[in-house]
């Protein structure tokens, strides 16, 4: 767990308008700075930073956030990852507040990554000496700009290459990279001279494909023979840069892609990935030699909403699309997509696309099988469906698969479908597994108030946002302030927004700033609400006056509160005078006459 106040610490320490601009030119308009959308496709810039209030929002697709935020989204990083990220270029070191399970963080000495670059450096290199691994490159369609895109290189034959790169080959670190092996040999006669034997290159003659994180940092290495040769693969062992259940290849390089197509591609093997991008489809990632596991998803839907997989198909691809789909039914979130492409059985992507081309493999996908479909059709197959015992086993063997989904929709839907496919209806399905029948989300009451309150609260909330000390002006003991609707937790998306608003700003200890808001109910329901009063306060100029319209805005909060307080006073007393109140409400009507 990272501290609280190391958020807010960090985003003041920051600027956006740096953060932002290392990754998009931006320019200067009025008191912000603008670009084109990284998010969206535009041609006229409607993305818009503003400088003082370190948040940004665009008008066109609705993205906003603080720069946390932004290198999330841009890079495909957790919040964990961007902020380690970002405290890191300014020299931060981040806190972590041991967890329960006391999880251990483990700390990258910086020199490794300058070691896998100068590996990576040497080995495109050696690349271009080598006709016969640009020979090899060549026949199977890859040229010299995809090769350069995806930094490919090539390890020479020999066993200690990297000797003449590294001015200690003997060094710790480089064994930590995973570039160099140690043989256990004690022939030698001393520790120092056993160390220099036992070492050699882990990679010798093959092309290498660098593994780079989001970062653009190169973190391991895909090997791959040119012919004959075991194993034909290779990849650099887990180490504390690299770890393969987490990591997808070509996911640098294909971020844009895959924002700009909304999808993301799944195949299994580099060369998918490379020649793919060759034939223009540059929004494909694969796996590094493991199953497609819930973080590889979980990156990749924070990027887009649409994932399809293709593997081989041959029995191994089709191994390896059940394991996605067995990892992507508990990730599943209604609205999102996924799909299965199954190749011809002689057929990966690379050879696929290679015979047939972009536009017939673009059609493939078009087609490609929804998760629900490949789901039922796979489990059905299994079985005799025409036999009582065959829809038991199906029956059966679907529980865990449905158990795992917790997407309502998703999970409704499938429920149904499988209930007719065996015979039985939903309420049995459901009675025989042992699920609680679906609540649907209910859909929020967001009924507007009687207004004029909708919209002063909503000015209110602007203000806050734009200055949130000025909740300092509020009444000491305002939790729910006197001028909030009294229901206010169930009258409408405002009240509750800005209660819940007032109590963690007052519960802060520290002078909080909008993007320290912003970040706080970045995941919340009230971030479309905020968003919305975001986008209104970037129009507001720095000698914006905001403690004058907040104190203008309660006035006439606490006037419309007094005036429907008589109100229901008046109804109560209609035809009775005071008589017609009780002892509390005489003594209201009179405070209310005294504020008039
Ligand atoms: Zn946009």
């Amino acid at each position: 767990m990272i501290p609280k106040s190391f958020i807010q610490d960090l985003l003041n320490r920051l600027d956006i308008v740096d953060v932002v601009g290392r990754y998009v030119p931006l320019k200067k308009a009025g008191a912000n700075f603008s670009a084109c959308c990284p998010f969206h496709n535009e041609k006229s810039p409607s993305f818009t930073v503003s400088a003082n209030k370190q948040f940004y929002h665009c008008f066109g697709c609705g993205v906003h956030g603080t720069a946390i935020s932004f290198v999330m989204e841009h890079l495909g990083l957790g919040f964990v990852e961007a902020v380690e990220e970002l405290a890191q270029s300014i020299g931060l070191a981040v806190p972590h507040e041991t967890s329960s399970a006391g999880a251990i963080e483990n700390k990258v000495a910086p020199d490794l990554y300058e070691l896998m670059q100068t590996a990576a450096r040497y080995y495109r290199e050696q690349l271009k000496q080598s006709p016969i691994a640009i020979d090899y490159l060549k026949r199977r369609g890859v040229n010299g700009e995809v090769a350069a895109r995806f930094g490919i290189g090539y390890a020479p034959e020999g066993w200690q290459n990297l000797r003449q790169v590294f001015s200690d080959y003997q060094t710790v670190s480089l064994l930590d990279t995973g570039l160099v092996i140690e043989r256990a040999d004690d022939s030698a006669e001393d520790a120092a001279e056993q160390s220099t034997a036992r070492r050699y290159d882990r990679f010798r003659d093959r092309i290498m494909f660098p593994i780079v994180n989001p970062r653009g940092q190169v973190i391991g290495f895909g090997g791959r023979v040119l012919d004959k040769g075991t194993p034909k693969y290779l990849n650099s062992p887990e180490t504390v840069l690299f770890e393969k259940g987490r990591e997808l290849y070509g996911l640098y390089q294909a971020q844009k892609s895959i924002r700009a197509n909304r999808m993301a591609l799944v195949v299994e093997g580099y060369m998918d990935v490379v020649a793919l991008a060759q034939h223009g489809i540059e929004y494909a990632v694969a796996t590094l030699g493991t199953a497609t596991t819930p973080f590889h998803i979980q990156k990749l839907l924070r990027l887009t909403d649409r994932i399809v997989f293709c593997f081989d198909g041959d029995a191994a691809g089709r191994k390896a699309a059940w394991r996605a789909l067995e990892n992507t039914l508990p990730q599943l979130v209604d609205g999102k997509q996924f799909g299965f492409l199954f190749l011809p059985s002689e057929h990966d992507p690379d050879s696929y696309v290679r015979e047939n081309g972009s536009v017939a493999f673009d059609q493939l996908l078009r087609e490609a099988m929804p998760l629900s479909e490949y789901l039922l059709s796979e489990l059905s197959s299994q079985v005799d469906m025409r036999t009582q015992e065959g829809r038991n086993a199906l029956l059966q063997r679907a529980q865990p698969l449905l158990t795992a989904i917790t997407a309502p929709i998703a999970a409704l839907l499938l429920r149904k479908e499988l209930a007719d496919l065996a015979g039985i209806t939903q309420a049995e399905l459901e009675a025989l597994y042992g699920m609680r029948s679906i609540d649907l989300p209910k859909r929020r009451v967001t009924q507007k108030m009687a207004s004029p309150a909708a919209s002063n609260l909503r000015a209110l909330l602007r203000c806050l946002l734009f200055q949130p000390d000025l909740v300092s002006l509020l009444p000491e003991d305002a939790t729910a302030p006197d001028w909030l609707p009294a229901d206010w937790e169930t009258s409408g998306m405002e009240t509750e927004a800005i209660a819940t608003l007032i109590v963690w700003l007052k519960g802060n200890q520290e002078k909080v700033s909008t993007a320290a808001i912003i970040q706080h109910f970045q995941d919340t329901v009230y971030a479309p609400l905020l968003a919305k009063e975001q986008a209104e306060i970037m129009q507001w100029g720095d000698d914006f006056k905001a403690a004058d319209e907040f104190q203008d805005v309660l006035q006439s909060l606490r006037k419309a509160q007094r005036k429907q307080q008589l109100q229901a006073l008046h109804v109560k007393m209609h035809g009775a005078g005071m008589g017609g109140l009780n002892e509390q409400d005489r003594a209201l009507y009179l405070q209310l006459l005294q504020r008039s």
